[in-house]
């Protein structure tokens, strides 16, 4: 009796959703519903390859040959990127385009398992869910491509299999090689521990190298000889740890020495760090930038060493779009939360467990849209330099539990299980209902790009980076 009552229940509420759904977006989830064991199929291979930024060239065939394969017109390799590719259908306005990340982090490989194991040890790992973003993205353009050729939406739909976001942020240069110029708005979304129509901006960040050039010398027996770069690198580090003191709270300073010398007993003449500085605003991380760029010269002069400062690349806090979160909004609503059965549930409280955290399960209800923070905490993405040159539509989706620690094993593990699988499907059907929105309302795609024109005002984009694509670099 009990089942019987459930199964109405179920049935009810399958429908209910289904009564409010427009048959343009029963058919996109239909669609990504027929595709749904393939795109599980792609997500699990680009997480076992977990392939880190510009390494990509499994993951992103995988991609581009499945896009291809489903009637998309694809040009790899662009913007000069190998693993850069464009995947697009359709013709004509408007054109809307969608994200899709496919690179991995350094160092922490996982089994789709609970506990902490790594599945090759010292190997990469989809720590920030990058395996399902690329695919999500991928199922949702395919849904409207079909859509379009069933004469149902006209227009353009436009993916962009976009690499190296965890570190040289190669959508700088994809924007700059005008790959969003016929853009009329663009859709993203990003792996998280819960469902949200995302109107949070995050931080803006450079990124450059810091070399001290010295002379070597025997340690013990001349010294007075040697010029330490190393030195230089001790009093560069000691002072941004002074003025650390004296920036806002809201900015960040880190850096990574990637070589302070060999041995003990030569005076090293060589040392290297990777600096980074951010703020929720680029006006306010510049001034900051340009302060601990002076630092080097300053321990560069009291260590008595020459020193080199090289741009690797910066990238812009994220402007937000409230009436292209308001459609997504409405669309999670109809959705609604995804469920979870008890074995994904009792693996989602394991990993809190395992992470020392509160053993409260999943969370993937829909709250309401939340109040846009002026000062986001939180990382940094390159999806900011595209919405600085297009509006851009955001979306948070669960794929692990609450309160997960972010670029961890962690989330490596339940990326490769149904959980993330739930949570990949989830965001392709919402991105691509939104789409459909779009498409066949052009008074939303105004009112989105009014909204873009008024939040970037007068600001002029100029990218922050220095040559071409450090391909092939550490
Ligand atoms: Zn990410």
């Amino acid at each position: 009796m009990k089942k019987i009552i459930l199964f109405v229940a179920l049935f009810t509420c399958i429908g209910s959703i289904g009564q409010k759904l427009n048959p343009n977006k029963k058919a996109i989830i239909a669609s990504i519903e027929k595709h749904q064991a393939e795109l599980i199929k792609i997500s699990d291979s680009i997480w076992a390859l977990a392939e880190t930024a510009f390494n990509e060239s499994e993951s992103s065939r995988i991609l581009a040959d499945y896009a291809e394969k489903n009637g998309l017109k694809v040009t790899r390799g662009v913007a000069d990127i190998p693993t850069a590719f464009t995947a697009t259908y359709g013709s004509g306005k408007p054109v809307i385009s969608i994200l899709g990340e496919f690179d991995a982090l350094p160092g922490i490989s996982q089994k789709a398992s609970p506990v902490k194991e790594p599945l090759q040890p010292g190997a990469a790992g989809h720590g920030c869910g990058h395996n399902m973003f690329g695919t999500a993205s991928l199922g949702s353009a395919i849904a409207i491509k079909e859509l379009m050729d069933q004469g149902k939406i006209k227009g353009t739909v436009k993916f962009l299999g976009t690499p190296a976001e965890e570190k040289f942020f190669a959508k700088v240069w994809m924007v700059e090689a005008g790959l969003w110029s016929d853009v009329d708005v663009n859709i993203s979304w990003h792996p998280s521990s819960g469902i949200e129509a995302d109107v949070q901006s995050g931080l803006s960040l450079i990124d450059f190298i810091v070399e001290f050039y010295g002379q070597t010398a025997h340690a013990s027996a001349d010294p007075w000889n040697g010029r330490s770069a190393s030195d230089a690198l001790e009093l560069y580090t000691t002072g941004i740890n002074y003025y650390r003191e004296h920036i806002l709270p809201t900015s960040r300073i880190h850096y990574h020495i990637q070589d302070g010398g060999q041995v003990v007993n030569v005076v090293p003449d060589y040392a290297k760090l990777w600096v980074r500085v951010r703020d929720p605003k680029r006006k306010i991380m510049l001034p900051t930038y340009e302060r601990v760029k002076k630092m080097a010269e300053g321990a560069a002069i009291m260590a008595n060493v020459d020193y080199k400062i090289s741009l690797v690349s910066g990238i812009y806090e994220t402007l937000v779009n409230r009436s292209g979160g308001e459609i997504m909004q409405k669309n999670l609503e109809l959705l609604g939360p995804i469920t979870y059965t008890e074995e994904e549930t009792a693996f989602g409280k394991a990993i809190q467990k395992a992470t020392g955290k509160p053993e409260i399960g999943m969370d993937s209800k829909i709250y309401p849209l939340k109040e846009t923070e002026k000062n986001p905490g939180g990382g940094s993405t390159d999806v900011g330099d595209v919405s600085w040159n297009v509006p851009n539509i955001n979306l948070g989706v669960t794929v692990a539990p609450k309160d997960t620690p972010w670029h961890s094993w962690a989330v490596v593990a339940c990326g490769g299980m149904s959980i993330g699988h739930k949570g990949m499907v989830y965001a392709s059907k919402a991105m691509g209902m939104t789409m459909v929105d779009l498409f066949t309302n052009p008074k939303l795609v105004e009112k989105v790009k009014e909204e873009y024109k008024t939040r970037k005002g007068d600001e002029v984009y100029e990218a922050m980076i220095d040559g071409p694509p450090p391909i092939g670099k550490d």
